[in-house]
């Protein structure tokens, strides 16, 4: 059986969750914005689905809109935001580089096509970003500030709860991408004070294809999708119900689980790094090592004289999926946006590995792990694991 360790970028989906989407394919199936019997069970069933996840990420049910991903929701959100501030002069926008490209993309376009200027904050070199230096860069006109809750390659932790206050008081729209915090970590929209959020089903065993955005009660926002009433007028399209359903159950699922996640999860995560350590010289954590500011399941390392990549095939041929966070872009390797913004060597950045736990990683993965991962990286420097240990 393969070991699967890459839950940061997609999960499987849950049986509960599964069960869920085929019993709406067969049985809730009409639209919901029909007045028909069919369409009024199809709309309650959405109507539940958005109180799960409005109870799971601590909002109103009235405040979250679905869509078809995290990526759709950061760019209504941010091009969006940034429109509307537009309009009162505002065009100064503060994004750190180690955002999601989901956020980096939009950001940019507002750049570069329609005359924004924005300060790019870099994070220390553990991947931290102060609460201070994003509120030292605001300016008079500034718009927007993005924030992702937590950094999907280095499992990093950001004050996005102590900034929230901070810039509702200031009037500053507050973007969090909230994708790796569902269901990893306790998530409070309210009290965070995030003015809009990003949400996604397919990172917490849900199905791939819905999101959501959730928008601040009162804030006003021009829709990215029109041509249609759904969703309050704020995301035109037919909903896709059994999607939504699976996603509401999905969300209610991972926020009963997030001690376990904290716990178990967290320990397992620290074993691994524990045994590597142990077995292994010249490997290297990225990212905060503080465990009250980083996500349970993450563990981002890199390992001298290696390439990520080529450690991620050698495990891939083993049964075991990675990630290298590096995306390969036309052929050619590109090391992590993220490492690179936290100043880390260009050698390091290209030899990283990412391993984000699934909620079901047991010991014996992590044993099976701790057995191959020594041999694995002797290989790829070329040397004899028994030489490796005595460096
Ligand atoms: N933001 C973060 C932090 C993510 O990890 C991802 C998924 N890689 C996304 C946004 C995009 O989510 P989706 O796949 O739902 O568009």
């Amino acid at each position: 059986m393969r070991l699967y360790f890459d839950s940061n970028a997609t999960t499987a989906l849950r049986s509960e969750a599964r069960d869920a989407l085929v019993h709406t394919y067969d049985h809730v199936w009409a639209n919901a914005s029909s007045v028909h019997m069919d369409g009024r069970a199809a709309r309650e069933s959405v109507e539940r689905a958005r109180q799960q996840l409005a109870k799971a990420s601590g909002c109103r049910s009235d405040e979250i809109i679905f869509t078809s991903g995290a990526t759709e929701a950061n760019n209504t959100a941010l091009m969006g935001a940034a429109f509307t501030a537009a309009e009162a002069g505002k065009k100064h926008l503060v994004v750190p580089r180690s955002e999601h490209p989901s956020v980096i993309g939009p950001v940019e376009r507002l750049v570069s096509d329609y005359g924004f200027r924005c300060t790019w904050l870099s994070p220390d070199t553990e991947g931290r970003i102060g609460a201070e230096q994003v509120l030292d860069a605001l300016e008079e006109d500034t718009a927007l500030v993005a924030l992702m809750g937590a950094n999907n390659e280095t499992g990093n932790l950001y004050p996005v709860y102590e900034l929230g206050p901070e810039l509702n008081a200031r009037g500053v729209h507050f973007h969090v991408d909230c994708v790796q915090l569902l269901g990893k970590t306790e998530l409070n929209l309210a009290t965070m004070g995030a003015t809009s959020a990003a949400l996604s089903a397919h990172k917490i065993y849900g199905p791939k294809g819905v999101g959501a955005l959730y928008l601040k009660k009162g804030t006003r926002l021009p829709s990215f999708m029109v041509g249609g009433h759904q969703e309050r007028e704020k995301r035109a399209g037919t909903e896709p119900v059994p999607l939504i359903v699976a996603f509401g159950l999905a969300a209610e699922l991972a926020a009963s689980e997030v001690s376990d996640y904290q716990e178990r999860i967290g320990a397992l995560r620290d074993q691994l790094w524990q045994g590597i350590k142990e077995s292994m010289s010249g490997v290297y954590r990225n990212g905060d090592v503080n465990k009250d500011l980083a996500l349970p399941n993450t563990l981002n390392i890199s390992f001298d004289d290696t390439e990520g990549e080529t450690i991620l095939i050698s495990l891939d041929l083993m049964g075991v999926s990675v990630s290298s966070g590096s995306a390969c872009t036309a052929g050619s390797l590109e090391p992590s946006h993220v490492l690179l913004a936290m100043n880390l060597p260009k050698s390091r950045a290209r030899a990283a590995l990412r391993f984000s736990l699934t909620k079901d990683c047991t010991e014996g993965d992590i044993r099976r792990v701790l057995e191959l991962l020594p041999q694995v990286v002797a290989d790829v420097r070329g040397a004899d694991p028994s030489v490796e240990s005595r460096i």
